[in-house]
């Protein structure tokens, strides 16, 4: 924002609701689709809203970044009361949000770098070099190196949900606001925005409010707040047993157990990084753990030949807890791996209080046995 002074502290508030409502039609036909709504959001945060269809995620985006008008209630973003912009300074402070919304209007007769350099020009003079260099860089850490010249309708829908997340982000904006970002994407492109997302957060310390039900960015969120007709139901800060709390939810394993099994599960898991090519588990080694992988890729090899891949959302490792015997096959990381780690005393605890949790090792034991 060029003529408007940044109001806002690095401890204030991003965003900020109070008691707000929302009605769509009149007459007869009003609808109340918002209830009271409050949230504030702090700089750097991830938060993710959930909640079913028809619960107003949607609705009360457009309100927080004045693309739809108030009725009730205060909005305040990146320290301006929406109620008090007009015009010009309304324009302004849109500019400084990036938007990701489904209906991502990009300019078909502009390429793919024409529509990103649009948003850096309307943000402000740069070189035009820097300016290339820049929009091309985001083009291609989104995995669009090749498709920078070509225009919307020679994309896939993806891509140009892409292209669309590139323009959001391109300006480093403060504030994110994003429906269902990853919806249209297949498994690395989703990859590659959450890890982007997360580098905004850390790096420039964005704020980023999105609706989404995909487990890898629930995963990383910082705090997820669940609507249900029209009302903030609940709105928790995650830690990292929360955090493992949601992926387990979402992995066909531990569906079915009880939140009070999920929840010990998850406090008794490590977090564990490896490296591209490091060996996970080895062939012939007695093993204590189960592994769940929670981001990455991993090849199983049995006497020396790949007999498997697998990725987010699998696990290994279950056989030696389940037989007694060593490991009967070495795992690697394909790439940068992260894994949520079980020791055998809470594996053998998980065993003990859920049948389901028995019937869908044993199911997968037989398939790789
Ligand atoms: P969500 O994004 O959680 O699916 P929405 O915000 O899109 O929810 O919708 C909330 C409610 O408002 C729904 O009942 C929906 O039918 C209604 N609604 C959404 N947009 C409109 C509109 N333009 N006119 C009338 N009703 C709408
Ligand atoms: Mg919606």
């Amino acid at each position: 924002m060029n003529d408007m002074p940044l109001l806002v502290e690095p401890t204030s508030p991003v965003l900020r609701a109070r008691d707000v409502n929302f009605f769509y039609g009149e007459g007869e036909a009003r609808n109340q689709v918002l209830f009271d709504i409050g949230l504030d959001v702090m700089p750097a945060q991830l938060v993710v809203m959930t909640g079913p269809s028809g619960s107003g995620k949607t609705t009360l985006l457009t309100l927080v970044g004045a693309l739809r008008s108030l009725q009730e209630g205060k909005v305040e973003v990146l320290g301006h009361d929406l109620a008090s912009l007009r015009g010009g300074d309304l324009v302004r402070v849109r500019r400084d949000i990036g938007f990701i919304f489904q209906m991502h209007n990009l300019f078909e007769s502009l390429s793919a770098y024409e529509n990103i350099k649009m948003a850096m020009q309307l943000n402000g003079a740069r070189p035009g070099r820097e300016m290339r260099q820049h929009g091309v860089s985001m083009l291609e850490r989104l995995g669009l190196g090749a498709r920078i010249d070509y225009k919307p309708h020679s994309l896939s829908g993806g891509q140009r949900q892409r292209v669309a997340i590139a323009r959001a982000l391109v300006n480093h904006p403060r504030l994110v606001l994003a429906d269902e970002p990853t919806a249209a994407l297949d498994p690395d492109s989703t990859r590659n925005v959450v890890r982007l997302f997360k580098e905004m957060t850390e790096e420039f310390g964005t704020s980023i409010v999105m609706v989404t039900h995909d487990h890898r960015i629930i995963e990383l969120a910082d705090r997820l707040v669940h609507m249900v007709d029209g009302r903030i139901v609940s709105d928790i800060q995650l830690n990292d047993a929360l955090r493992i709390c949601e992926f387990l939810k979402g992995v066909e394993v531990f569906k079915n157990l009880t939140p009070t099994e999920l929840t010990h599960i998850a406090e008794h898991m490590a977090k564990r990084h490896y490296l591209p090519g490091e060996a996970v588990v080895r062939e012939g080694e007695i093993g204590h753990e189960l592994y769940l992988i929670s981001d990455g890729e991993v090849k199983v090899e049995r006497g020396g030949n790949e007999v498997a891949r697998l990725g987010a959302g699998e696990f290994f490792g279950e056989l030696a807890l389940l037989s007694g015997e060593p490991r009967n096959a070495t795992v690697v990381a394909t790439d940068a791996l992260e894994t949520y780690v079980l020791g055998e005393p809470e594996f053998r605890s998980a065993m003990d209080a859920s049948a389901n949790f028995r019937e869908q090792l044993r199911r997968v034991y037989f398939l790789r046995h």
